[in-house]
């Protein structure tokens, strides 16, 4: 099998040491079985991504020594790859449109909660067809999961993927309710293009963070639905501030950016933080 693995950073914000920490897993685990290592761009959220955070990420990977393969690939460019799978599941009859806003769902005080937050309460489940409004108000599209589950064999009992620390995991999408897959202001979700991209890419091993290790359970649904492969997945612990909480900005670690820029080497960073030197405070999450 050909190894492949990916790093995909959206570029919303300046990289720091945690994106440093996660490239270099998913670098190195290609590299040392000989296999390709990709870099993705999730850029989807127009209003969120900047040109000048992709330049910054290209210059530090590159400052931290860690080439990628082939041509950086772009969310954005790939659009009518989702606008396809969005059909395909439309026409299954496995989506249906939202007109719900975030404070409509948050008023909904019996939704019940799952790993992202509060779950769908299915108020557009059973809306009957409305061609007018679907063309006059803002709306996302939702997978209904219950129907798509289904419609697998033994109803999705059987869905499972491997975790290299958590072994073979049953994917419990109904967790997550129902997910949505082409956002309001978006042509699609983080879900529908990062499942159709892994495939699409050839990815044979998923490294990321922890924090996604949740999302594999709809990825895994979507899969299944989109006849696609199943990757192997590598969770990784991530890195914490002093106060055990995911690093982030307001620990004050500086962005990878502002060390290059101080001058830094930064493939004797990427050397210090694989033998797991770093900052006094920071280190992986034990749990
Ligand atoms: N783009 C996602 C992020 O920056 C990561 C996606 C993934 O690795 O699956 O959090």
């Amino acid at each position: 099998m050909v190894i492949h693995t990916r790093f995909a950073p959206s570029p919303t914000g300046r990289l720091h040491l945690g994106h440093a920490w996660s490239a270099i897993l998913a670098h190195d685990f290609a590299r040392e079985r000989g296999g390709r290592f990709t870099l993705r761009i999730e850029d989807i959220d127009g209003t969120r991504s900047r040109p000048e955070h992709v330049a910054a990420i290209l210059a530090d990977l590159d400052w931290l020594g860690l080439g990628w393969d082939g041509e950086v690939v772009f969310q954005s460019q790939r659009l009518a790859l989702y606008e396809a799978a969005l059909d395909r599941l439309r026409g299954a009859g496995l989506l249906y449109p939202c007109f719900c806003t975030r404070a409509d769902i948050a008023a909904s005080l019996t939704a019940p909660h799952g790993p992202e937050g509060a779950l769908y309460p299915g108020t557009c489940r059973a809306l009957p067809p409305d061609p007018e409004r679907l063309a006059r108000e803002p709306h996302c599209w939702r997978l209904d999961t219950a129907a798509a589950l289904a419609g697998l064999p033994e109803r999705g009992a059987g869905l499972r993927w491997h975790d290299d620390a958590a072994g073979w995991v049953a994917a419990d999408p109904m967790s997550h309710g129902d997910v949505v897959l082409a956002r309001k202001d978006a042509p699609a979700s983080y879900h529908l293009a990062v499942t159709i991209d892994d495939a699409a890419q050839g990815i044979s091993h998923v490294v990321r963070g922890r924090d996604l290790f949740t999302a594999t359970h709809v990825h895994r649904l979507l899969q299944a639905l989109l006849d696609l492969p199943v990757p192997d997945y590598r969770h990784h612990a991530l890195l914490t501030g002093p106060d055990g909480e995911r690093l982030a900005k307001r620990h004050g670690a500086p962005t990878l950016e502002a060390l290059r820029l101080a001058g830094q080497d930064g493939r004797a960073l990427a050397e210090s933080v694989r033998r797991g030197e770093l900052p006094v405070g920071i280190g992986p999450a034990k749990a």
